[in-house]
């Protein structure tokens, strides 16, 4: 007993929380948790923070791992690098449901298909997650301002975090941002600043402005802890199946954060003993704008075998991204390898699908279960569909689709794929005759 008061007080106690620094996805070196720049030092690669990991197992086999009062994110806060809660924002970020799917299954002759439904988080994406994470972690390093460059979902998600503490947020965006993510970028109140270029243009400028200016850069795939929050996804899925992986999770893919943020997920649980086994990632991309689908094709029909010495060396490609899937439409991704090493790390694949097959899967996957998705979250179905017709995923495999965000993003996008409402005059035998001609009566 006296034991247990202990390791709790060190829990609450420890100033980085369980976090002890980070290391290098691309050159493996290593820096400590005094560490406040955003690329490694000695390569200008992408880092990944590092926990205790002994001490966590500890919690897990105690039983005391997770902060049962809470049943958002933040329930996996020692996961997380923070000290206590104090400056998580007020909302519920997280918790989102996980779905049994059977008729969406059934039409691809699947019999275990799940949807992680993160549209419903407060703004209506995924990113919330990392958002949540990064605020909280500013706060604690003492951060007045916030800014970041986004498509959209991620501005949004920060300007709505920013909004439920107080802080002033400044987000850039490309001109040809969707127009619901351009309004709830201003409705949350943040300095909206419209970049007349595109994300790639908006995320340079933005990492400029906050060296010039000193404030705390959220941009994805610089941001070393956005991948902290992403991963909260992963425990939720593993939690909600009573702690068994499911064999597959299709993940919409740009930058690829978020990918390597549910890698990372299963990868913390599995080295605390959560977890037994890891799953397949798949990597869902549109074709026009399919970097790290290509990068992870070369590499396999190079036959190059995952280690250090292919991280160091890879390039991937830049592309000119052109596609009606806004939130995935990224000419270089920002954590390509990082996306890529997940890939074949988890024996899992990339696949990139058209423009015509998004839109078809946003009218599937709302008719066949009531789920809602803006076009790069429904890449994941898309993306379910080929594979299932390939064969490549089993009947009775286990196959989770996240859903990254609500259709309600980009209503005009929805509307493409949805078609025209039937007209008919106030008059009640005009509408019977509709209704007959429609096999209604
Ligand atoms: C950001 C985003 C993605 C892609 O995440 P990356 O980290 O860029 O790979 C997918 N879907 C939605 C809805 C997003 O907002
Ligand atoms: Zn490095």
């Amino acid at each position: 007993m006296a034991n247990r008061t202990t390791t709790e007080q060190d829990v609450e106690a420890k100033e980085n929380g369980w976090m002890t620094g980070f290391v290098c996805l691309r050159c493996g070196a290593e820096e400590g948790t005094s560490f406040r720049g955003y690329l490694c030092p000695a390569c200008g690669g992408n880092l990944d923070v590092t926990y205790d990991v002994a001490a966590l197992r500890r919690l897990w086999e105690e039983g005391r791992l997770l902060d049962t009062e809470r049943a958002d994110m933040f329930r996996y806060r020692r996961l997380m690098p923070i000290r206590d809660l104090t400056h998580a924002p007020r909302l519920r970020v997280g918790n989102t449901p996980l779905l049994p799917a059977p008729r969406l299954g059934e039409a691809l002759g699947l019999r275990n298909v799940f949807l992680k439904d993160d549209g419903l988080n407060p703004s209506g994406s995924f990113k919330d997650r990392a958002s949540a994470l990064v605020i909280a972690r500013a706060r604690e390093l003492g951060a007045d301002v916030v800014a970041a460059a986004s498509t959209g979902n991620a501005g949004s998600a920060m300007a709505c975090m920013a909004a439920s503490l107080g802080m002033p947020a400044v987000i850039f965006v490309p001109e040809s941002a969707p127009r619901a993510k351009l309004a709830q970028l201003l409705i949350f109140g943040a300095h909206v600043i419209a970049v007349q270029g595109n994300y790639d243009d908006a995320f340079d400028l933005c990492s400029r402005v906050c060296e010039a200016r000193g404030w705390f850069n959220r941009n994805t795939g610089l941001n070393p802890y956005t991948r902290e929050g992403k991963k909260s996804c992963s425990f939720e899925l593993c939690e909600q199946r009573n702690w068994v992986p499911p064999d597959w999770v299709i993940v919409c893919t740009g930058d690829g954060n978020i990918i390597s943020g549910i890698w990372k997920g299963f990868r913390d649980l599995y080295d605390i003993g959560s977890i037994d086994r890891l799953p397949r990632l798949v990597a869902a991309q549109a074709e026009g704008s399919a970097a790290i689908t290509r990068a992870v094709q070369r590499l396999r029909a190079e036959n190059a075998p995952p280690g250090p010495a292919l991280w160091r060396d890879l390039k991937i490609e830049p592309v000119e991204a052109k596609t009606v899937a806004d939130s995935i439409s990224v000419d270089d991704p920002r954590d390509g390898l990082a996306a890529v090493r997940c890939v074949l790390e988890s024996g899992g694949d990339a696949v990139a699908v058209p423009d015509e097959e998004i839109l078809a899967a946003i009218q599937e996957l709302g008719r066949r279960t009531g789920v809602f998705a803006e076009p790069s979250a429904a890449a994941s179905v898309a993306v379910l569909r080929r594979l299932a017709a390939a064969g490549s995923i089993g009947a009775d495999d286990h196959v989770v689709c996240l859903i990254s965000g609500s259709g309600l993003k980009d209503v005009d996008a929805a509307r493409r794929a949805a078609g025209e409402p039937h007209r008919v005059a106030p008059d009640l035998d005009a509408t019977l005759s509709l209704l007959e001609q429609l096999g209604l009566s």
